[in-house]
């Protein structure tokens, strides 16, 4: 361990040869996964069908999950704290949920006709999040949002989404405005739109504005300016791939204010944040939105999402309505995918929600203090069962704090923790599934510190 006051900052050249040892040991116990890798390579670009699941020098080939746990091809086993990026809120292949979709297999996957668990699934919804009165499904978390903002265009005659800088909502082309943009890029730092994705239309730039997340000063700034233009204010209100970061209640009550007063609506994307709460992340703040996302846990780890809003919002889809919006889909509400979700959140009511959440909150705490006694400058952030890794001396209140991270010792970190045999993201975020308890945190934070101890080498 290092002596007390030394910080680790990663800058010195040792981070590249430690960087090489790990990475020399996971190719070392990984040699099945690495043959299954060069075989997905020749049909597949990269060997990989999903970016944020590839880092160097290859994925794992998983075979197996169990709970909380993961078996890799080669046998090794892990405790999964990723959950496939937090939609598994009960782990892998939990009981009432291969249960209830193995029943409805026999049955059938999905008629083109209504289904009375499309109903079921929707009263599970609208009972919980008090500002949903009626929901659409979709099939995935990025259309659930696509749908959620066309339908806000639709009801407010307006063009202009106001995104947050970093801020993930999907693939769809709007949301990929400043999605990773540089940490310097804009006048004097303010940031501007950009596109930083390749094939994304630049004229995407006339339909979205980007602020920074958590900066009041620079949403009455959009306001003032292009009030007029504004149909929605999308924003998570825990900002998940940006490093989970959870809103400042001030400026989420000044951005309800403010679209309020433009007649623009807001927008929450509770694709992640929704198992924060019983009633989702807007029923911890007490903030409420016209219109939210839903996916993940919502549809029991099976590919699925959902929109849904107010009365008024929502009735833009109806298809008894003068002019109806047009929503297609080939497996919207199929049956598989509506009784996992009802096992799902059947399944984790309040007392589980709260459970989790004070897991999180341990976890977070411990992880930030073996950081802090190994000498590293760390940020641990977070919300509940969620939490995140910044290598930075914070604080990490929007994207540019947490981009600023050193992330050569992100990538060492995940690789060290894999070694261990704790399966996080390689951006080093982490959260908790209702198999887990006490003891296992008791488990991840011994393992977590012994990945710290093989970067000991670290200055
Ligand atoms: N919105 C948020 C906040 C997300 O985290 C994600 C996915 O990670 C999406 C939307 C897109 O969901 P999907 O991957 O199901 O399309």
């Amino acid at each position: 361990m290092v002596a007390e006051g030394t910080r680790r900052s990663g800058a010195g050249p040792e981070l590249a040869e430690i960087t090489e040892q790990i990475t020399q040991e996971y190719v070392g116990r990984t040699t099945a996964s690495a043959e299954a890798y060069a075989r997905a390579r020749g049909v597949m670009p990269g060997g990989d069908t999903r970016t944020v699941a590839f880092h160097p020098p290859y994925p794992l080939t998983i075979v197996k999950g169990a709970g909380y746990t993961l078996t890799d091809l080669d046998g090794n086993t892990y405790i999964d704290v990723l959950n496939n990026y937090t939609s598994l809120i009960h782990g892998h292949a939990f009981a009432p949920i291969t249960d209830a979709v193995t029943t409805q297999m026999q049955l059938g996957t999905n008629y083109a006709a209504a289904l009375q668990a499309q109903a079921g699934l929707a009263e599970i919804l609208t009972s919980r999040v008090k500002s949903v009165d009626k929901v659409r499904f979709t099939n995935s978390g990025t259309e659930a949002t696509m749908m959620a903002i066309r339908g806000a265009r639709a009801f407010t005659g307006r063009e202009l989404i106001v995104k947050m800088e970093g801020g993930y909502h999907g693939t769809y082309d709007d949301f990929e405005v400043s999605m990773h943009p540089s940490v310097d890029s804009g006048p004097d730092g303010e940031p501007i739109a950009t596109i930083d994705t390749l094939g994304v239309p630049q004229n995407r730039l006339q339909t979205v504005a980007v602020i920074p997340f958590n900066d009041v000063a620079a949403a009455e700034r959009i306001f003032a300016e292009r009030g007029t233009e504004i149909a929605a204010v999308i924003l998570e209100p825990v900002m998940g791939s940006a490093g989970m970061l959870p809103a400042e209640p001030e400026f989420l009550r000044a951005l309800r204010e403010l679209t309020t007063r433009h007649g623009a609506l807001l927008m929450f994307d509770e694709v992640m944040s929704f198992r924060l709460g019983p009633g989702g992340m807007q029923g911890n703040y007490g903030i409420y939105p016209d219109i939210t996302s839903f996916a993940k846990i919502m549809s029991g780890g099976l590919p699925g999402g959902a929109f849904g809003g107010t009365d008024e919002v929502m009735s833009i889809f109806d298809p008894f309505s003068k002019q109806p919006l047009w929503q297609s889909g080939t497996f919207n509400g199929n049956a598989v995918t509506m009784v996992a979700g009802i096992a799902a959140l059947e399944h984790f009511g309040a007392d589980e929600v709260a459970r989790i959440n004070r897991l999180g909150d341990q976890l977070r705490s411990r992880i930030g203090m073996l950081l802090e006694m190994y000498g590293f400058e760390a940020v641990v952030t977070g919300y509940g069962s969620f939490g995140a890794i910044h290598f930075t001396s914070g604080p990490v209140r929007n994207y540019r704090d947490a981009a600023r991270s050193n992330q050569q010792l992100k990538k060492v970190l995940h690789l060290a923790l894999l070694q261990e045999g704790l399966f996080v993201a390689p951006r080093l975020m982490f959260c908790i599934s209702t198999p887990m308890s006490e003891s296992t945190l008791d488990e991840i934070d011994a393992r977590f510190e012994r990945a710290l101890k093989r970067l000991d080498d670290i200055r």
